[in-house]
């Protein structure tokens, strides 16, 4: 063979790299590796050029870089035994970077819940909205979700939503219903008997939002008058009764600006609200400018609610140190009608609405 010498040399590697691939002396991860180097090397070699003298041990040359590119099979039969470990190696490596990628994820989610937890983790929206557009159903579940009549009383669940995985509550005119991040109306309730309370509004006549129903809007002026009387505290009605429609709004407002994700963990989305079942009113007062923040708690208006709002039927549906529980964040200003009774129940026991029905929220997200 008429071979330069350095060309000489390389094939004599090649052929020596071939024979350790075909005898499986080296790991084929390694050869591998040193089949790129000498294509590499080939491939830059100067002396690697088709003319006419060279033109038989070219040949060569590109024959046996093909036999030993593509592995010398043939003599074998059988395909090259990949080595499976360094690919499990590989597929765990990336799954780590996966689950590192997602650890990143929740941190980031956490320090921005920490920046503007007052505003996020809420029911009480944002008054601006963006156009009225349907909101596209939350893709979940591909699997039919199956509930058993047992959970279904013992929950007052009347189905699954199949879409958004969340359940469908069966009470949804009940004064103890009660709404999570699980839990949604039916498709289609409003209640029938929505009045608006004559208390102090901070929103204009005719804002649906001055709305409750009639027996939380009777109790909540008895509340407010006795706030009055008994220590001469006023108080305003600052978010009640929210539609479907205006939910659906606020929650899409949201995607639209942070996407599906975000507007799931910090928005209630349609039908979850507490404000859609007209038994929840926002309460606020002058010395914070009807602000709907946790300062509220601080001031001589808030601490009357928080000790008097069950004597009519009310309670602070979101307590601090139960956000684990109802999946919102300490609400002072959130009042909820459930009637005297369960109140007095719930506030001299400390206990949520979920506890008292023995469901503790699992979130969805
Ligand atoms: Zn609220």
């Amino acid at each position: 063979m008429n071979v330069g010498g350095s060309r000489a040399r390389l094939l004599v590697m090649a052929m020596i790299v071939s024979l350790w691939k075909n005898f499986k002396i080296l790991p084929i991860n390694i050869i591998n590796k040193i089949d790129t180097l000498f294509f590499c090397l080939m491939l830059y070699n100067r002396d690697i050029r088709i003319e006419v003298s060279h033109l038989k041990s070219n040949i060569l040359l590109l024959v046996l870089m093909i036999i030993f590119i593509t592995g010398c099979n043939g003599a074998n039969n059988e395909a090259i035994p990949y080595d499976t470990s360094n690919l499990e190696v590989k597929e765990v490596t990336q799954l780590t970077k996966k689950s590192m990628i997602e650890f990143e994820e929740v941190e980031e989610v956490e320090e921005i819940e920490e920046e503007t937890k007052d505003e996020t983790e809420t029911q009480d929206e944002p008054e601006k909205t963006e156009k009225n557009e349907e909101v596209k159903a939350p893709e979940k579940t591909e699997q039919k979700i199956v509930i058993s009549d047992e959970d279904k009383s013992n929950y007052n669940i009347s189905d699954v939503d199949q879409k958004t995985g969340l359940y469908i509550v069966s009470n949804p005119s009940s004064i103890d219903v009660y709404l999570n991040k699980n839990r949604k109306l039916p498709a289609g309730y409003a209640p029938n008997d929505l009045v608006e309370p004559d208390v102090s509004h901070t929103k204009p006549k005719g804002d649906e939002r001055r709305l409750l129903r009639k027996d939380a809007a009777s109790a909540l002026e008895t509340l407010f008058s006795t706030a009055f009387e008994e220590e001469g505290i006023e108080l305003a009605a600052v978010s009640g009764y929210r539609s479907h429609q205006t939910q659906t709004n606020i929650y899409q407002g949201h995607v639209n600006r942070s996407g599906q994700d975000y507007a799931n963990r910090f928005s209630a989305r349609p039908g979850t609200s507490e404000h859609e079942t007209g038994l929840a009113m926002d309460v606020s007062a002058a010395v914070v400018g009807f602000a709907l923040e946790q300062v509220f708690k601080e001031t001589t208006e808030g601490s009357w609610l928080a000790d008097n709002a069950h004597r009519f039927g009310f309670i602070i549906r979101y307590p601090e140190d139960k956000e684990h529980i109802t999946g919102y964040g300490f609400e002072p200003w959130h009042l909820r009608y459930v009637g005297k009774s369960l109140a007095e129940h719930l506030y001299h026991n400390s206990l949520t609405l979920e506890e008292y029905f023995g469901y503790h929220i699992e979130l969805n997200n």
